[in-house]
């Protein structure tokens, strides 16, 4: 068996992934900034950074995501102060969407979504200890990194730092390359702007603070993965760098893992020419969250990805044929011959073959299109053995039950396989309405009901959670 490769843009190379702790993997995603409807850009980098857990988890990772949400930054401020709303309420609708969008296209929902205004005091202790190791300076209230005071500041965005002489100071959360310098941690309050007291003055955080102190605090301070787009590699990942390893003197994150852009018909998604998709614009031009769903993943995370409405008609017929050949499946389940003794070994040749060419993709830093490929190949090379009659019916469960195993990971197959999912959802929500009206004999027995359908549920803080019995 192949080992699992990721390509680290720390070391621009493609490494095997060890975890600090063995079996166990915690990664930290860099999630949205609500000031706006999530694109299909955004969610581009959602479904990779959850395909890539998944496909952890599928490996035997037992696996922890945080996905922050900020929702306290410079564009956030502009956009609410322009609406005359406060941040919470210029923000929730867009929170809600987020969260909506993301279980429409089946990502899994993160372990925590943690908000950046949920974690100011962190943050402001965070910059204390910055300060005590000599990392920082005040001016007029705004406490500043200072760059020259860290010689490994520009590893990761393999930036050269001019420290000599007039070095000056940067106040906005995002700026080029071509202008690095000292950045700001904290920003004394300025009219119109939300503003915390605190040790350090009153004020509030700079973005790329936010992300540092909520990761350490909820992973720890050495994590293995943090994933975002490429365009966060400079200023905000190398800046979380240093607030990170500036404060700790220990190395933050083990891989960074960055996904490529999305392009519109070879264009670049912006405003001024009008090509901002979002979810609900997809479903308008009559493709489903499912068809976004495959279109994007089928795109490896570092391959920049052109979207075009050819690539979703090519995803819808992508899942029409998986769709198809699983109803054949069905079908020769039924009809073939049921003894095992009539196979003539084809089929656990082809299914072999499709395991270890679809994990040896996977393992290739996450080659989805391989790993896709592999489906269809034995899609392909079924149908011509069960054209040849070699296919008995159980060699046909076998093809499914292979295909089963591996849809963990992509989650593509249709809204039937899935029925269950509505089944379980739908007697939670009962046992959760019971269990509130203090009926707990009806909550026991809806229990014992989804135990015998093999679902076992995990009451948590974050209320009920489920998965199937193993
Ligand atoms: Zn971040």
């Amino acid at each position: 068996m192949s080992e699992l490769k990721l390509f680290n843009t720390l070391t621009r190379e493609k490494e095997s992934f060890v975890p600090v702790k063995a079996g166990e993997v915690r990664m930290y995603s860099c999630g949205p900034t609500v000031y706006n409807h999530p694109h299909i850009g955004n969610l581009r980098t959602f479904l990779w950074s959850d395909l890539l857990r998944r496909y952890l988890e599928w490996r035997g990772y037992r696996v922890t995501q945080v996905m922050n949400i900020t929702d306290v930054e410079d564009k956030i401020i502009r956009n609410a102060n322009a609406a005359k709303q406060d941040i919470n309420t210029y923000t929730a609708p867009f929170i809600d969407e987020f969260h909506t969008s993301l279980k429409e296209l089946r990502v899994k929902p993160a372990d925590s979504y943690p908000r950046a205004t949920d974690f100011i005091p962190q943050m402001v202790t965070l910059v204390e200890e910055l300060r005590a190791r000599g990392h920082t300076y005040e001016v007029e209230g705004s406490t500043y990194f200072r760059v020259a005071s860290l010689p490994s500041y520009g590893r990761l965005a393999r930036v050269e730092i001019a420290t000599d002489s007039g070095f000056s100071r940067v106040e906005s959360d995002e700026y080029e390359k071509e202008n690095a310098r000292d950045f700001v941690l904290w920003k004394a309050k300025k009219e119109g702007e939300p503003s915390w007291p605190s040790a350090i003055g009153e004020g509030r955080p700079g973005w790329h603070l936010e992300c540092s102190a909520m990761s350490m605090h909820l992973l720890g301070e050495t994590f293995d993965i943090h994933t975002g787009a490429v365009d966060l590699i400079f200023p905000h990942h190398e800046n979380e760098i240093a607030q990170s390893e500036g404060a700790t003197g220990k190395p933050f994150v083990r891989f960074w893992i960055h996904g490529e852009h999305l392009n519109i018909d070879t264009q670049k998604m912006s405003k001024s020419l009008g090509n901002i998709y979002t979810l609900a614009e997809i479903r308008e031009m009559g493709y489903s969250p499912l068809a976004l769903r495959y279109a994007l993943l089928s795109v490896p995370h570092r391959t920049k990805l052109n979207f075009t409405t050819q690539s979703l008609d090519d995803a819808k017929n992508a899942l029409q044929r998986i769709e198809l050949f699983l109803l054949r499946l069905d079908e020769i389940a039924t009809s073939a011959p049921r003894d095992a003794k009539h196979s003539d070994g084809h089929a656990q040749e082809l299914i072999g073959n499709f395991l270890s060419a679809f994990q040896e993709a996977m393992d290739d830093d996450l080659n989805t299109a391989g790993a896709l490929g592999a489906i269809f190949t034995l899609i392909r090379e079924t149908n011509v053995a069960i054209d040849a009659g070699r296919i008995t019916s159980s060699d046909a469960a076998g093809i499914r039950t292979a295909l089963h195993k591996i849809d963990p990971v992509f989650d593509i197959f249709p809204a039937r396989e899935q029925s269950i999912d509505a089944d379980v959802e739908r007697l939670i929500e009962a046992r959760n309405a019971a269990r509130k009206a203090r009926n707990f004999a009806e909550s026991d027995r809806l229990r014992d009901e989804l135990l015998a359908m093999g679902i076992v549920l995990e009451d948590g803080a974050g209320g009920t959670r489920w998965r199937k019995k193993s």
